[in-house]
This record gives C-alpha cells, sequence and structure tokens, in this order.
C-alpha cells in the first residue's frame, strides 16, 4: 500500500510498504477514507521529536472503513465506517475507568523512556514516534487499529466522512482546552493561535457559553477565520501589545480564561533536552515560552490558563510567581478523545457546529510531501489539509 512516511526533519515521502494485519484480536484494519496533517506533525516534520525512525508511517488524524476484525471485537463489523481516537487506549486500566483516556497505562509498549524524562507513563499515538509506542500511522491506505473494540466509534448514516473527521483530535481538543476554562456564562476567552486548534477552541468556548472569545495570531486569513467563523475579535500580535489590548477589551480587568493554542512552536528545543537528559546530557538552551508567559501576564486575576498546546522537554524560566500572586488555575495535557466523540458528533449531526470550514487544502496522499511544507511555511492561506487516498 500507500503511506507517507517520514525520513528525517523535513524530509517526507510516499513509500511503497507492506500492508498491515492483524497482530492482536483487540485489533481491526481500517481502510482510511480521509486523513488529516496535524499542527502536531509539524513538531516530527521540524525534527523536534526524538525516536522517530526513517520509514515511520505519520498521521493519527483518520476516518475510514473497517475491512478486517480480530476475533475478539464483537461490537463491530467489515463495513462500519468508524471515527478512530488519535490516543490509543485498553480502555481496561485504571486511567481509562477514569475517563483518562489518554494517560492508558497499558497501550504504549515504549512507555519507559517517558517514565524517565517525565516520573510517569503515557498513551500510544498513531504515527507519533518510538516515545509514543511506535504505531503505524494513518496517513495510508490501510492502518491497524488497536483496542478497537473500545475506541472506534461508527459514524452517523447522515454524515459524510468530511463532516466527522476532525472528531479524532482537533474538535475534541479544542471543546477539550474550552471545558478546562470552566467557563461561566458571560465569560470571555482569549485564545493564542488561530490555527486549527485554536479555531475549534473558539468554536468551542461559544458553545459552551463564553459571551465573548478574542483570537490572537498574525497570519491574516487565519485571524480571518477567527473573525467570520468564530466571531472572534482578533489581535494581530504583530502589529498591537497583545496584554494591553485584551486589558482594554475587558474593561482592563484581563479575560476570564486564556488558551494556549500554538504550544512548542514558541517554545524552543525542549524534548530534546529532556531527551538528552535520560541520556545524562542536559541542555537548557533556546528556551522561549513566549505565548505561555503572555497568557499568563494577560489572564485577569483567579482566571484559567488552559494549555492545549504541545509542550514537551523543560519549559524553564516560567513566572510561577505571577501565577501564585494572581491565584491563577492551569490545565493541560494531550486530549481524552474518546471521552468527547459521541457528544460532540451529536453536535455536529444537529448542525450546531459545522467544523469544515478550517479546510483550505483537499490532496492525494502522494501530495503529502508538499502538503506538509506548505502547512508548515503557513503558505496559501493554508490552514487544514486532509489527504484523500482515493484522489
Ligand atoms: P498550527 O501550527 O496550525 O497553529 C499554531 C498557530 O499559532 C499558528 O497560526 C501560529 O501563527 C500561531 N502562533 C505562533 N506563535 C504565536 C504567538 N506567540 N501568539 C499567538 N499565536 C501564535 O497548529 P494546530 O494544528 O492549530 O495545533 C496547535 C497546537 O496544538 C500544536 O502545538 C499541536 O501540537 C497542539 N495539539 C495538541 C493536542 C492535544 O492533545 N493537546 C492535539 C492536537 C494538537
Ligand atoms: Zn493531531
Amino acid at each position: 500500500m500507500k503511506a507517507v512516511c517520514w525520513h528525517g526533519k523535513h524530509d517526507i515521502r510516499v513509500d511503497k510498504v507492506s500492508d498491515p494485519e492483524i497482530v492482536n484480536p483487540r485489533d481491526v484494519i481500517v481502510k482510511v477514507a480521509l486523513t488529516g496533517i496535524c499542527g502536531s506533525d509539524l513538531h516530527l516534520y521540524n525534527g523536534k521529536i526524538p525516536t522517530m525512525k526513517p520509514g515511520d508511517i505519520l498521521g493519527h488524524e483518520f476516518v475510514g472503513e473497517i475491512v478486517e476484525l480480530g476475533s475478539a471485537v464483537t461490537n463491530l463489523q467489515r463495513g462500519d465506517r468508524v471515527v478512530v481516537p488519535f490516543p490509543i487506549s485498553c480502555g481496561d486500566c485504571w486511567y481509562c475507568k477514569q475517563g483518562l483516556w489518554s494517560l492508558c497505562d497499558n497501550s504504549n509498549p515504549n512507555s519507559f523512556l517517558l517514565e524517565k524524562m517525565y516520573g510517569d507513563t503515557g498513551a500510544g499515538i498513531y504515527g507519533y514516534s518510538h516515545l509514543y509506542g511506535g504505531y503505524s500511522g494513518g496517513q495510508a491506505e490501510y492502518v491497524r487499529v488497536p483496542y478497537a473494540d473500545v475506541g472506534l466509534v461508527k459514524i452517523l448514516p447522515e454524515l459524510s466522512y468530511e463532516q466527522v473527521l476532525f472528531l479524532t483530535d482537533i474538535f475534541p481538543t479544542g471543546y477539550q482546552a474550552a471545558e478546562n476554562c470552566s467557563i461561566k456564562p458571560g465569560d470571555t476567552v482569549a485564545v493564542w493561535g488561530c490555527g486549527p486548534v485554536g479555531l475549534m477552541a473558539m468554536k468551542s468556548a461559544t458553545q459552551l457559553g463564553a459571551a465573548n472569545v478574542i483570537g490572537i495570531d498574525r497570519f491574516p486569513d487565519r485571524l480571518e477565520k477567527a473573525r467570520a467563523n468564530c466571531n472572534a475579535e482578533v489581535i494581530n500580535y504583530e502589529q498591537a501589545d497583545v496584554a494591553e489590548t485584551l486589558h482594554n477589551l475587558t474593561g482592563g480587568r484581563g479575560p476570564d480564561a486564556c488558551i494556549d493554542a500554538v504550544g512548542m512552536e514558541a517554545q524552543g528545543t525542549g524534548l530534546e533536552a529532556a531527551y538528552d537528559n535520560v541520556k545524562q546530557t542536559l541542555r537548557l538552551e533556546n528556551e522561549r515560552p513566549i505565548a505561555l508567559r503572555q497568557l499568563i501576564r494577560a489572564c485577569r486575576k483567579g482566571g484559567t490558563i488552559s494549555i492545549p498546546g504541545v509542550y514537551s522537554g523543560f519549559v524553564d524560566k516560567m513566572p510561577m510567581g505571577a501565577v501564585f500572586a494572581k491565584g491563577l488555575t492551569i490545565k493541560t495535557g494531550q486530549t481524552h478523545v474518546h471521552r468527547y466523540v459521541r457528544h460532540l458528533m451529536q453536535l455536529i449531526q444537529l448542525g450546531e457546529i459545522d467544523t469544515t470550514f478550517i479546510i483550505t487544502h483537499r490532496m492525494a496522499l502522494e501530495e503529502a510531501p508538499g502538503g506538509y511544507r506548505l502547512f508548515n511555511e503557513k503558505r496559501d492561506g493554508c490552514i487544514k489539509i486532509v489527504l484523500n487516498p482515493k484522489l
């Protein structure tokens, strides 16, 4: 089959590889209908996540049709159209039973590496390096899906693949980020980053009762999506002082909650430093958590900082004095996608939220190398690329 493979920093190729096979009774094989390129994939593209190996298949956002089932999967059938959450979760461990799906104890065979770096394990993720289990990803014609009996959600017959693709990751990620803000009616929520995750966070914040949302970025087309599709006030951080503008927009108080949908892009080389630490060579240079510092500064006293943006390794010199003095709450983490898929699919079905407005490019799998380049450089108005193996 064809698959989008990582061969090194800025080196993405479409290779011929062997088809996946059922390995465990709880596996299924999904024939991929659509698959997204995520901002998280850019961390791999830019060589920020160690333990990638040349030939690893990328992609953790995919929907498709079941073509083969392991003997233990009795709740699904061949031909079912399914959403596949990006974290791989066993459904049986203490964490899965608490609904903390992305913290699953059993799905990552290499989690000892994370344990050494961070003191605890983390779930497996499709196509996201050997730190996260070394699973083959979904930017391919077929994928092996482990623990399919707990992970997969059938797509309502009236919904198209495109309508539900973002339930695999960025819609639940934006929703969890907004939920973590404990929004009360009348609240103002500011979102740093008007990429796919930031836009989904803005939509979700409104859905959860925010009276005002404010989007911050530097790309005019992304700010325009925030304004036109998410009803947000917008701030171009290259043209205005962000904290000052936010204070002016909120009667001098600051937003009730601030969401960091930027992550590592504004950080530096954190994970490499942490990973080197495992190898006993600690490096801490290039640490610049710019957006996060701004969030802490701008947020009102007693407010919430919600961080869906991915950070890894060390983020040093954080203004903890401000966090303490202002009594801020910080919430973050990988999204517990399984928790949200059914509810959010219903919102899509009811027409309350349409997530397809973020799609700017539809491409064949073969075009993925150019797609990664385009998305990384944010050229041609690129916000979200959807790959279709049938094109
Ligand atoms: P993206 O790269 O398309 O968007 C990031 C946006 O942030 C860009 O538009 C960029 O211009 C903007 N930005 C950069 N520096 C900024 C600053 N200082 N102030 C304001 N805006 C700034 O990526 P995306 O797909 O939207 O993903 C965003 C983040 O969410 C990434 O870190 C990604 O890894 C993460 N993510 C996390 C989860 C999770 O489970 N928590 C899931 C999916 C994605
Ligand atoms: Zn993603």
